[in-house]
């Protein structure tokens, strides 16, 4: 089987360190694999996208010499394809509408809090005919996930991880504005570019299984999971700009060379025995996903950079 993965950036910002090793992984792994890598820039959150940051990640990648196959793909630009997927399901009956109005949610929350339940949707329209709904009112379109049984999700990185159904409600994908969410436009989108493996920071796990219930409930092949530990400062903290975590350009300024950033970042969290330094034919020879540690790796050098 030819493997597919991708790099999936939000663009909010400059190529951080995070990103780049993201990116370098998956471009790694695919070449290794002799496979596709391929880059889809996640540009709904409209407010916080800009064409900036895009062209930012876009040179980042570019000085690094990580070149991606096919054209880039941009999430936003397939709304019409997520919002076509959910009808889809509401039509086979693995999704259903919601007429819950925000007001009778903040009421539930509240007497599930003063309950001391946890908060989370109660199903309350799981089950309603739609035309109970007064005409014309607003609705969200929710997937009907399975209520019993467990998700697994099988991690190349994390190994097995598995989640109560019963602990997950069903999630909205369409909002009341017939716009997907992200969690909708991740599945079809990692669906529809033939996505088999994702490697992706571990903030995102616990996404995994809602993203599951997605492909399962369009009888769609679940992508191979790898969940790549965050990395830590110095100080044992998660990265952030206080650690000098700047972007790839900021270091190319300071004169490092891609060959050395790409050595750098790819020993954040994969080794190969003692081997400090790779050439790229070594680095694609020898990578590989299932070697990388599930322990947070941390930068040294940033500091150099706060
Ligand atoms: N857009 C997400 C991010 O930048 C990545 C989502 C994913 O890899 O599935 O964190």
């Amino acid at each position: 089987m030819s493997i597919v993965t991708r790099f999936a950036p939000s663009p909010t910002g400059f190529l951080h360190i995070g990103g780049a090793r993201t990116a370098l992984f998956n471009w790694l792994y695919s070449r290794h694999m002799g496979g596709k890598f391929l880059l889809r820039i996640e540009d709904t959150d409209r407010a916080r996208s800009t064409p900036e940051a895009t062209q930012a990640i876009i040179d980042g990648l570019k000085w690094l010499g990580i070149d991606w196959d096919d054209d880039i793909t941009y999430q936003f630009a397939r709304a019409a394809r997520h919002a076509e997927v959910a009808h889809q399901m509401l039509a086979a009956g693995r999704a259903y509408k919601c007429f819950a109005t925000t007001e009778e949610l903040d009421a539930m929350r509240a007497e599930q809090k003063e309950k001391g339940l946890p908060q989370r949707y109660d199903g309350r329209w799981r089950d309603r005919d739609p035309s109970e709904a007064p005409a014309g009112a607003p609705f969200v379109v929710r997937l009907k996930a399975p209520q019993d049984g467990a998700t697994t999700v099988n991690d190349l990185v994390q190994g097995e991880v598995t989640v109560q159904n019963s602990q997950l409600d069903d999630l909205v994908m369409l909002r009341a504005d017939g716009t997907p969410t992200y969690m909708l436009a991740v599945v079809v989108d990692d669906h529809d570019m033939g996505i088999t493996h994702v490697i992706r920071g571990d903030d995102h796990l616990t996404n995994t299984f809602r993203q599951v219930q997605i492909f399962k409930a369009n009888d769609w092949a679940v992508p191979t999971f790898s969940h790549i530990p965050l990395i830590h400062g110095p100080d044992g903290a998660k990265l952030s700009k206080r650690h000098g975590a700047l972007g790839v350009e900021a270091y190319e300024e300071m004169g490092y060379l891609p060959a050395a950033m790409r050595n750098y970042l790819v020993r954040l969290g994969w080794a190969h025995g003692d081997d400090e330094y790779f050439s790229d034919a070594q680095a694609r020879e020898w990578f590989d996903i299932k070697d990388v540690g599930r322990s947070p790796s941390r930068l040294d050098f940033l500091k150099l950079a706060s």
